[in-house]
C-alpha cells in the first residue's frame, strides 16, 4: 500500500494512492477520528483491516490534491546517517566541508545524526533558501526507512521484522553550517529541509528494497546515482546499531545515507540557488520534485 497525506480544504486527510489510475483514495473515514497516517502505521496490525474497503471510498486526481509529507509531523527528530555509500564518503572528505577532518578512510561505525521533525516538507512543496543563514545548500537522495514494531536491541536477522516500509528524504544541508558547527544538526534541520514522501510505501510492495536505484537531479541533470545495496551500513546494520540501548518507535524514520554527485562533490561546489528545481528519485517509490523558492516556502498550513 502506498499511504499519503493530502490537504482537503484546510484539512489533513490520509490517502491510499493507486499509482497506475493516477488517483489517491481518501480513507479517512474508514479510520478512528482524527488518525493520520503515523497513526495507521502504529498501529497498523489492527487498523489495516479497514483499508479494505479502499474501492468505495472518494477517489481524487493526484495532479488534483496537495500531497503534504506522508509523515507531516514525525514522532520525534529522523535519524539520518552520514557517509554511508563509499564514494560519497570520498567526495565529503577531499571537500573539506567535513568538520572531523580530509581522513579519505571509510568510517568503521555508522555516522548517526539527528534531523528536526520541524525541516519536514512536502514532496513537491518549494524550499525555503534561508538567505542571510546559509549560502551553501546541497541536496542528498536517499532511501529512508520507516519502522513499524518498535523494539531495542534489534538483532540484525530481525530487523525486517520491525520496517513498515519506505519512503524518498530529500536530505537538505546548509554546508556552511554543518561545517561551522562541527555537530550537524543545526546544517540538516533548516525549516522545509527535508522534503519527503511523496508516498509511505508499505514493504511488502518492494521486492529487494537493495536492488532499488537511488538517484537526483538539478533542473534536469543528472547529479546523482546509486544502488542501495551499495550502503556500507545496510539497513539491518543501522538497525541494530540505532536500536542498541536505543528504543526505536513505530513511525520512527532512519534516512541511510546519500549516494555521490552531491554539489561539493564538484569543483568549484555546485549549491542550489533559488530557481533551481531538484527531483529525487528511487525505482518503486516515487519522485520528490522541489523547487528552491524566492521565500520561505515549505508545505505547512
Ligand atoms: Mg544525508
Amino acid at each position: 500500500v502506498r499511504l499519503a497525506t493530502f490537504r482537503l480544504g484546510n484539512e489533513d486527510r490520509v490517502g491510499v494512492a493507486d499509482v497506475e489510475h493516477g488517483v489517491v483514495h481518501d480513507v479517512t473515514d474508514l479510520l478512528p477520528s482524527g488518525a493520520g497516517v503515523l497513526d495507521l502505521i502504529t498501529d497498523w496490525t489492527r487498523l489495516r483491516p479497514a483499508l479494505g474497503s479502499v474501492r468505495s471510498t472518494p477517489a481524487h486526481p493526484l495532479d488534483a490534491v496537495t500531497l503534504r509529507a506522508p509523515i507531516p509531523e514525525p514522532r520525534r527528530d529522523l535519524f539520518c546517517v552520514g557517509k554511508n555509500y563509499r564514494e560519497h564518503a570520498v567526495e565529503f572528505s577531499r571537500s573539506g566541508y567535513d568538520a572531523a577532518g580530509r581522513s579519505e578512510e571509510l568510517p568503521t561505525h555508522p555516522v548517526v545524526f539527528a534531523k528536526a521533525t520541524t525541516a519536514v516538507t512536502g514532496p513537491f512543496a518549494d524550499i525555503d533558501p534561508h538567505p542571510g543563514l546559509t549560502r551553501e545548500i546541497d541536496y542528498e537522495a536517499e532511501l529512508a526507512v520507516i519502522i513499524g514494531k518498535g523494539g531495542r536491541d534489534i538483532p540484525r536477522g530481525r530487523a525486517s521484522d520491525h520496517v513498515w516500509g519506505y519512503t524518498i528524504i530529500n536530505d537538505v544541508t546548509a554546508r556552511d553550517l554543518q561545517r561551522a558547527h562541527e555537530q550537524w544538526l543545526l546544517g540538516k534541520s533548516l525549516d522545509t529541509f527535508c522534503p519527503m514522501g511523496p508516498f509511505a510505501v508499505s514493504a511488502d510492495e518492494i521486492t529487494d528494497v537493495t536492488a532499488l536505484g537511488v538517484s537526483a537531479t538539478v533542473n534536469g541533470e543528472r547529479r546523482q546515482s546509486g544502488t542501495v545495496k551499495d550502503l556500507i551500513f545496510d539497513i539491518p546494520d543501522l538497525m541494530a546499531t540505532i536500536s542498541a540501548g536505543i528504543t526505536l518507535l513505530p513511525g520512527d524514520i532512519i534516512a541511510t545515507g546519500t549516494p555521490a554527485g552531491v554539489g561539493i562533490g564538484f569543483t568549484p561546489p555546485r549549491f542550489l540557488t533559488p530557481g533551481d528545481v531538484v527531483e529525487v528519485s528511487i525505482t518503486g517509490l516515487g519522485t520528490l520534485r522541489n523547487r528552491v523558492g524566492h521565500g520561505p516556502g515549505g508545505d505547512r498550513p
